[in-house]
C-alpha cells in the first residue's frame, strides 16, 4: 500500500487536535513577541543602570586597584546588577509563563536557586571575557574589534566543547543509562559515531522541563550521548532511536564547527558595529564613558542587544539548515520515519507546526514540524523498512 506523504503529514499534525494546536500557536507567537519586546525592556534596564551611576561609583571607589582587577570587578558588578534588575522579567518569561503553559513543573525556589547559580557562573566567566575585550581595546587600538571577535570565538569554542562536561553536571545529575533495550539502541548509535559506551548518560532533565531531549556533544574524551529521563517515561523506543539519531547527526556532521565559524563572523561584525556606534549610543543613554572604559559596559551591552536581535534571522537560517541535515542523518542511519514524525509532532506543542513562511524565516530555529514530518513521510515512501523475518512457530 502506498501512502500520500502530504495527507499523512496533515493527519499526524491534525491528530494534536484543534485545541492543542491553538495553544501551540499562542505559545509560539507569545515567544516571538517576547523576543521583540525583550529589546526595549533590556534597553530601559540598561539605561537605568547608567542613570544609577552604580558603575561610576564603584570604579571611583576602586581607583587605587590595579587596572585588571578593577576592570574585572566593574564587569562582574555590571553582569550581576543586570541579572538582578532583569529578574522580574526573567521570572515571568522563563518560569511563570512556562508553568502557565504546562511546560515545566519546576518549583519557584528550585528555579531561583538554579538561576542564581547560572548567573554567578556567567558573571564570573563573562567578566573574564570582558577583561580580555578591554585589554584588546587598550593594546590593539583601532582593530580591537577584529581581535575581540577572535576572542569571542575562542570563548564560545571552550564553552561549546567543555560546557557539557564541566558546566552541565552542576545543573543536572548524569548517570549511566540502565541496561535494557534503550541502552542497546543507544550503544548502536554510539558505535556509529565513535563514542565509547561508558559515555552514554541519562540525566534528570525532567527537573527543568517535561520536553524529551537528547544531545550528542563534546569533543575527544568529553564526547558523549545524553538523554533526558523524560525519554523513558514519554517516548517509545523507536522515538528514542529517531531523536538520538538526529542528535548523532549534528555531532557526526560537525555542526558545532560550522556554528563556530558563523559565530566568529557575526562576533567580528557585532564588535565592529559597537566600535562605530559607541559614541552616539553613549550620548543617547546619557553615559560619559569612553569605549575603553568598563564603566561604559551598559552602552556596549545595549548595542550588543540591538545587533544581536538583527542577527537572529541569520543565525536561525543557519541552525535550520543544520536541523534538516540532522533529520536526514537520522532517517539514513536509524530509518525510523514514523517515530521521527511522532517525536516531531510532540515538539509542535512548543513550536507551532504551521507557521507563516515569514514567521518561520525570522523566528524559527527549526524548520516547521509540518515540513520536517513531510520529509520523513517522503523518505518512508522511497525507503520502505525491511520487513521483519517471518515468525517461526
Ligand atoms: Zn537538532
Amino acid at each position: 500500500m502506498t501512502i500520500d506523504p502530504a495527507a499523512e503529514t496533515a493527519r499526524l499534525v491534525d491528530a494534536l487536535g484543534a485545541e492543542r494546536l491553538a495553544t501551540a500557536a499562542s505559545y509560539t507567537r507569545g515567544n516571538e513577541l517576547l523576543l521583540l519586546a525583550g529589546l526595549p525592556v533590556t534597553l530601559i534596564l540598561l539605561w537605568l543602570i547608567v542613570r544609577s551611576r552604580l558603575l561610576d561609583r564603584l570604579a571611583a571607589r576602586l581607583a587605587n586597584w590595579r587596572w585588571a582587577t578593577r576592570t574585572l570587578a566593574v564587569c562582574f558588578a555590571f553582569l550581576i546588577a543586570d541579572t538582578v534588575i532583569s529578574l522580574p522579567w526573567t521570572i515571568w518569561t522563563d518560569w511563570a509563563r512556562e508553568r502557565s503553559y504546562g511546560m515545566t513543573r519546576q518549583p519557584l525556589g528550585d528555579y531561583l536557586g538554579q538561576t542564581a547559580l547560572s548567573a554567578l557562573i556567567s558573571a564570573a566567566l563573562g567578566a573574564l571575557f570582558l577583561l580580555g575585550v578591554y585589554a584588546l581595546v587598550r593594546r590593539t587600538g583601532r582593530r580591537w574589534w577584529l581581535w575581540g571577535g577572535l576572542l569571542a570565538t575562542t570563548a564560545t569554542a571552550v564553552m561549546l566543547l567543555a560546557g557539557p562536561a564541566v558546566i552541565e553536571p552542576l545543573f543536572n545529575q548524569y548517570e549511566p543509562v540502565p541496561p535494557g533495550p534503550v541502552r542497546v539502541a543507544l550503544e548502536r548509535i554510539a558505535d556509529d559515531v565513535g563514542i565509547p559506551h561508558d559515555r552514554i548518560f541519562l540525566y534528570d532533565g525532567s527537573r527543568q522541563s517535561d520536553r524529551f531531549t537528547a544531545n550528542v556533544s563534546g569533543i575527544g574524551p568529553t564526547a558523549r550521548i545524553a538523554i533526558s529521563d523524560v525519554a523513558l517515561k514519554q517516548a517509545s523506543l523507536a522515538e528514542v532511536r529517531a531523536v538520538t539519531g538526529h542528535e548523532a547527526g549534528h555531532y557526526q556532521l560537525g555542526h558545532v564547527w560550522r556554528q563556530m565559524g558563523i559565530i566568529a563572523a557575526l562576533a567580528i561584525l557585532a564588535l565592529f558595529g559597537i566600535d562605530r556606534l559607541f559614541v552616539r549610543a553613549a550620548a543617547l543613554l546619557g553615559s560619559r564613558a569612553t569605549l575603553g572604559d568598563p564603566v561604559g559596559l551598559p552602552v556596549m551591552a545595549a548595542l550588543g542587544a540591538v545587533i544581536g536581535l538583527l542577527f537572529t534571522p541569520v543565525l536561525n537560517a543557519m541552525i535550520r539548515s543544520g536541523e534538516t541535515a540532522a533529520d536526514l542523518y537520522s532517517l539514513q542511519h536509524v530509518n525510523e520515519p514514523d517515530a521521527l514524525a511522532t517525536a516531531l509532532v510532540k515538539t509542535a506543542e512548543y513550536r507551532y507546526p504551521r507557521p507563516h513562511p515569514v514567521e518561520e524565516m525570522l523566528f524559527y530555529t527549526h524548520p516547521s514540524v509540518e515540513k520536517r514530518v513531510l520529509r520523513a513521510m517522503e523518505w518512508k515512501v522511497t525507503h520502505p523498512a525491511t520487513p521483519p523475518a517471518p515468525h517461526q512457530p
